[in-house]
């Protein structure tokens, strides 16, 4: 299907460049503005909501593609399409319910059911998305119809048909676009699209007439195995009750916390900051520590491999379960940071002795011209001394500082 009604709204064609719809729009938009033309109301919202989708480069984009209905649907990065439409479309259903986040409304019959649908997020620690075999309870609010008045909103013998909506429960308002009226025949906005209503002072008191209630619910969620961070978990028909139609579904989020000694990167961990000693890097150690499932694992190097600092190995097979396959592990990576010795740790003499152990220096001359400089720590941060050096707030010296600081590991 090619997809211009929207540019035809506006006069332009499908290569036309944002300037072009820019100037199209302003000049259209003047002249169908309410003030001036009253009786142009739809066509200025048309002209307005056309200028909004074109000119986003992303909604064009998505436009060109998948066409109004994938404008509305929304696609990934375009998480809003439904607070996008209410604006426009208030009456058109789509926006969430209750416990936040929500389902970009979708047309025709997915449309109430994407309404109804609740999204809650669930934190995991790693440990449990590392073990799996647990359920973890969720805690969420949804609507159900009132116990009070059966959902009716007031007593059988006062329901009265709809006057806005002659008992239908729709309305179609906007009417104006192609293909998209069909799919945007609208909930009628008196009645809530139950196509009946209760006249003043019958209303039920439980849930002031609106025939639904809120409930708070808990819901157990099963832990699986190697699941992925922001995996969703979705719960058929335990959603929000809508006036009409079926129960929406829960979509639950798993959100994996961060953990204060493993970092999770798909399949793999990583063990950060694992610090040894000079010694150690130098002359082999056994490092133990506590896996995600209890386990102690140590880490054994031999005498005469040496570890430089920040360097990173890796243990396979000791990374996360494969979600599908939780036989298979992904791989841990070890990083390590070398402990150096504190000031005069050993007298001259035995610095002498280190020499003939140590790669041998650099051969070194001093230039003739050089000019000696002395060289001492630099003060803790805020105690004055060389602001310039510590990266003071002045644009200026940061080259400055970067050159310190390059010529201290240099
Ligand atoms: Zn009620
Ligand atoms: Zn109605």
């Amino acid at each position: 299907m090619e997809n211009v009604e929207l540019y035809e709204i506006l006069g332009v064609d499908k290569s036309s460049t944002y300037a072009e719809i820019k100037k199209n729009y302003r000049k259209l938009a003047k002249e169908f503005h309410p003030d001036k033309n009253p009786e142009a109301g739809d066509k200025f919202k048309e002209i307005s909501f056309a200028y909004e989708i074109l000119s986003d480069p992303e909604k064009r984009k998505i436009y060109d593609q998948y066409g109004l209905k994938g404008v509305q649907e929304g696609s990934d990065g375009f998480g809003d399409a439904s607070e996008f439409f209410s604006h426009w479309f208030p009456f058109s259903g789509g926006q969430s319910h209750g416990g936040g986040g929500g389902g970009g409304g979708s047309f025709g019959n997915n449309r109430s059911r994407a309404g109804a649908q609740v999204v809650v997020k669930l934190e995991v620690t790693l440990e449990e998305l590392y073990n799996g075999n647990v359920s973890k309870p969720v805690e969420y609010k949804r609507t159900s119809f009132c116990g009070t008045c059966n959902g009716e909103g007031g007593p059988e013998m006062t329901v009265e048909q709809c006057k806005a909506c002659n008992g239908t429960g729709r309305t179609a308002n906007y009417s104006f676009m192609g293909a998209f009226v069909n799919a945007f025949e609208s909930t009628c906005a008196s009645c809530y699209g139950r196509g009946t209503t209760i006249p003043d002072g019958f209303r039920c008191a439980t849930c002031s007439g609106s025939g639904l209630v809120e409930e708070e619910l808990k819901h157990e969620v099963p832990i699986e195995k190697g699941a992925p961070n922001m995996l969703k978990v979705l719960f058929h028909s335990a959603g929000n009750q809508p006036l009409v139609g079926e129960r929406g579904d829960l979509i639950v989020v798993l959100v994996q916390a961060e953990h204060p000694v493993f970092i999770r990167r798909q399949n793999d961990l990583f063990l950060r900051d694992i610090r040894i000693n000079i010694t150690q890097a130098l002359c082999g150690f056994v490092h133990c520590f506590q896996h995600l499932d209890g386990r102690t694992l140590c880490i054994t190097n031999k005498p005469g491999d040496v570890i430089k600092h920040s360097e990173l190995r890796v243990v396979t097979g000791e990374g996360m379960p494969l979600r599908n396959n939780p036989f298979e592990r992904g791989d841990l990576f070890v990083e390590f940071n070398i402990d150096f010795p504190d000031d005069n740790f050993a007298t001259i003499d035995q610095m002498h002795l280190l020499e003939t152990l140590l790669p041998p220096r650099q051969p070194f001359t001093m230039p003739e011209d050089a000019e000696e400089v002395v060289m001492t720590d630099v003060p803790p941060y805020g105690e004055g001394g060389h602001a310039g050096a510590q990266g003071g707030m002045d644009d200026d010296d940061e080259s400055a500082h970067f050159e310190s600081v390059q010529c201290q590991t240099g």
